[in-house]
């Protein structure tokens, strides 16, 4: 029986930073356990905390950026309840005036996105130095700006659960609010999944683009075998099991807590204003989608390049100021030949050199040895040789060129070579002449290596052919 899968986000997401939420310790949750703290993010009685103005114009970047609305005033909310990882007994947040209301990505209508602060981190058992049952607390995390984007339930698939996940990623880098990466933390997803707007179960606790992924699609299935069977699903939380590649519940939720939110007593409400909107939104940089449709119009890129160039902004500058140097190169734009020596050659070079692509050779310098390669300046052999020798040095490719003897070898210096690699070879030439044809392929191999690869190929061939037809 078929239904129709009802998925809402709710995902975290640390945001960058110097300092703290609301005091002036460092945002750095990676340092030795509890030396970030003060009196006011432990929570002591009698401390003030102050808004961090940074954090907050992260936030209304990120709506903005999507579409949706800054009100004109908002305001910071105590949401209630213990947790030793908590010892305020309340959590800074924004209950009823988020920073952002509306927006829409892919489709997907965000309900709301509010600034809070984050809590401790627990560290249990085995993870801690200590022996046994215990729990250690590292309050550097304690009152990091964190922020929290809410969708609505809009999401059919699980697909779409993790395109939409990875495109608020790339926004977030885009925006320089987060380097939002899963894996550390610093983006949490969780996912509210029901069928047909029955009971829903949330998933949480998920620290991959894939397990969130595959934790929906699972989910999906479970709901549905169980309904087929006649079962209730019951509201509950579960996490994902890597391992066994399942949904496990993790806690029922049927008791929904009481919050009792409150407006917070020490921040009064603000107006937006000093944030200046307006000019906020005139800062933004040109958002992913945007990038891609125009990497596809201006440069003739298929939309899968795009997308790989897109999908890192540091990048797509490289490559768009690499396109620019090589339009001055006048070699006749072969923009294709670019993206592919970056997205291969480069690529592979930075990988085997463990740098990064952008930091390798300047885009001006790719764009000229693309250029030597598209006119037959050189050889795609010797181009992607001089790549190598570049990206080892530093060095400009002129300069490699003239040091190490790069480009075409002139015609004497081809004949001599041919003249003495068939003389050395007296028994190739015969084999030759009794028909072996590919000892030419083997006397091409011995000039090709005496030339240090910087022979024309084709004309090498034709230089040894014409020698041995002329010793027949
Ligand atoms: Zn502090």
């Amino acid at each position: 029986m078929s239904r129709t899968p009802t998925i809402g986000l709710e995902v975290h997401v640390g945001l960058k930073t110097d300092r703290k939420m609301f005091c002036s310790c460092p945002n750095d949750p990676g340092a030795a356990p509890n030396v970030n703290t003060c009196a006011i993010c432990l929570g002591h009685p009698g401390t003030l905390p102050v808004p961090n103005r940074r954090a907050i114009e992260h936030v209304i970047r990120v709506g903005l950026a999507l579409g949706g609305t800054i009100p004109a005033e908002t305001k910071f909310d105590r949401k209630n309840y213990f947790y030793p990882d908590l010892p305020k007994g309340y959590q800074i947040s924004q209950y009823d005036q988020p920073l952002v209301s509306g927006g829409e990505l892919q489709g997907v209508r965000i309900t709301r996105v509010h600034l809070e602060e984050d809590v401790a981190r627990s560290l249990h058992g085995a993870d801690t130095f200590a022996a046994g049952e215990s729990t250690l607390i590292d309050f550097n995390r304690a009152s990091l700006p964190l922020m929290e984007l809410v969708t609505e339930p809009d999401f059919r698939s699980a697909e779409q659960v993790g395109e939409f996940a990875r495109e608020l990623q790339l926004i977030l880098r885009y925006l320089g609010a987060s380097d939002a990466d899963m894996e550390k933390g610093q983006m949490r997803i969780e996912a509210n999944v029901s069928l047909d707007m029955g009971t829903k179960t949330e998933l949480k606790n998920i620290n991959s683009f894939r397990a969130v992924q595959d934790a929906v699609a699972y989910e999906i299935v479970r709901q549905g075998e169980a309904l087929d069977r006649g079962e209730v699903i019951s509201q509950e939380t579960r996490g994902w099991d890597e391992v066994r590649r399942v949904t496990v519940s993790q806690r029922s939720k049927e008791n929904a807590h009481d919050y009792r939110y409150f407006p917070e007593p020490d921040i009064p409400a603000f107006t937006t204003a000093p944030f200046d909107p307006d000019g906020l939104r005139a800062g933004l940089p040109e958002l992913p989608a945007a990038k891609r449709s125009r990497l596809q119009h201006e440069y003739h890129l298929s939309e899968a390049q795009a997308n790989l160039i897109a999908g890192d902004e540091a990048l797509a500058g490289y490559f768009e100021s690499a396109v620019s140097e090589l339009l001055g190169e006048d070699a006749g734009a072969p923009v294709a030949s670019l993206y592919n020596y970056l997205t291969s050659d480069l690529k592979g070079l930075a990988v085997e050199m463990k740098r990064e692509v952008t930091e390798l050779v300047q885009p001006a310098h790719l764009a000229h040895i693309v250029a030597l390669a598209s006119t037959g300046e050189l050889t795609s052999r010797q181009a992607k040789d001089l790549l190598r020798r570049v990206a080892e040095t530093g060095d400009d490719p002129d300069e490699v060129m003239a040091a190490e003897g790069f480009g075409s070898v002139d015609d004497g210096a081809l004949e001599l070579t041919v003249k003495s690699v068939i003389d050395a070879n007296p028994q190739a030439v015969s084999d030759y002449q009794k028909g072996k044809t590919n000892s030419a392929q083997f006397l091409f191999g011995v000039a090709m290596r005496e030339l240090r690869g910087q022979a024309d190929p084709a004309k090498l061939r034709a230089a040894i052919e014409a020698e041995l037809v002329g010793r027949g």
